[in-house]
């Protein structure tokens, strides 16, 4: 259990009970946000970087519903938060770093500087992109290697680019990244794409990208800033370096869920919940990518929000009854 028994707070913060605390603002976040700001829920949104979450990081958001011609993920992300605050819930930078509970019952939200406290909460923290693990990576993070194009295109204007990874997130960023750079190689481990049809077919023919299929990436080098990388093809074994300004990996994410202990989740660290969005921990519950789903997307995301708010709802009815 999320030790359920430990009592660390301060009567300070006693006066301020939140009926939900929700920690992160990406999709997931933002839509609970608004249903439980809706529902006249006391609702804190606590996050660490910035609203929108991975949404935010994305050109162009195709398919979700609503926008014929797709919208910006930032645009979308901005949208949201507007519509929770509407709603009444309120929102605060900070980096949680433990929840525990009391023997009331309360959820104590620990972020650097205070604990905030909750009768609920929900973890909505989403993932984050996974590095290739290779030597030098560490050093080139920022200095042309990256992991959104949408904040880092215009930095590789007339430059050449790799792109890594073979899913959505891999070919369409890709394929923004041709309106900047001059060449975009998208280096794939496998020798075909698992990206949507629609969305391989618009990339085979966009001009300025090429496929380097059954490849991986072995090493980095440069100066100040990237400057090459080692390609090894996992068929012939043949290694090669190939010169590039950037390299934006799109290789998989893993969960945000390193900070909690006692919650249920699987062997990759997703928390499980039920179809309710409830976790083993009553009056904890968990929506979007952090959870162990088979769709990580906005739409699921925002779904998963709606369902853990209108779980939150129930639980306090019950618990008040
Ligand atoms: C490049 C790219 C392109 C994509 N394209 C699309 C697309 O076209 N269509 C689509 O539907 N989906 C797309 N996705 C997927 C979509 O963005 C995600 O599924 C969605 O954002 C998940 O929402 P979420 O709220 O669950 O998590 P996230 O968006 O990951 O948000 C989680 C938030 O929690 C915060 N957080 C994490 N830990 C803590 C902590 N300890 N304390 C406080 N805050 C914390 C993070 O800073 C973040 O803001 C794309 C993703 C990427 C990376």
């Amino acid at each position: 259990m999320i030790n359920l028994h430990i009592s660390t707070s301060s009567s300070e913060n006693t006066t301020d009970i939140y009926d939900v605390i929700i920690v992160g603002s990406g999709p997931a976040g933002m839509t609970a946000a608004i249903y439980t700001g809706r529902s006249l829920l006391k609702t804190l949104l606590l996050e660490k970087i910035g609203s929108g979450g991975q949404a935010a990081l994305t050109e162009l958001i195709e398919n979700y519903p609503g926008f014929p011609h797709g919208i910006n993920g930032y645009e979308l992300s901005q949208r949201m938060e507007e519509q929770a605050k509407n709603f009444g819930a309120s929102f605060e930078y900070a980096d949680v770093q433990k929840i525990t509970r009391d023997d009331q019952g309360l959820f104590h939200v620990h972020t650097e500087s205070r604990e905030f406290l909750s009768k609920t909460v929900i973890i909505a923290t989403g993932a984050s992109p996974k590095k290739l693990g290779i030597p030098n990576e560490e050093k080139f993070i920022g200095r042309g290697i990256s992991f959104c194009a949408t904040c880092d295109a215009s930095f590789y204007r007339d430059k050449v680019v790799a792109v890594i990874g073979g899913g959505d997130s891999a070919v369409e960023e890709g394929m923004y990244l041709t309106k900047f750079a001059k060449k975009v190689y998208l280096i794939h481990r496998r020798d075909q794409l698992r990206a949507a049809k629609i969305v391989q077919e618009r990339a085979f023919k966009t001009p300025g990208m090429e496929f380097i299929w059954n490849t991986i990436v072995e090493e980095v080098k440069g100066e100040n800033f990237l400057e090459a990388i080692k390609l090894k093809n996992v068929k012939t074994g043949e290694t090669s370096w190939l010169e590039v300004n950037g390299m934006f990996l799109y290789i998989g994410l893993y969960p945000n869920t390193s900070f909690l202990e006692g919650v249920n989740c699987d062997e990759q660290g997703y928390i499980l919940t039920d179809e309710m969005m409830r976790t083993n921990i009553p009056g904890l519950f968990a929506a979007g990518d952090c959870r162990h789903t088979p769709l990580r997307q906005v739409i699921t995301a925002a779904s998963d929000g709606a369902i853990a708010a209108y779980a939150v709802e129930k639980y306090l009815e019950e618990i008040k009854g």
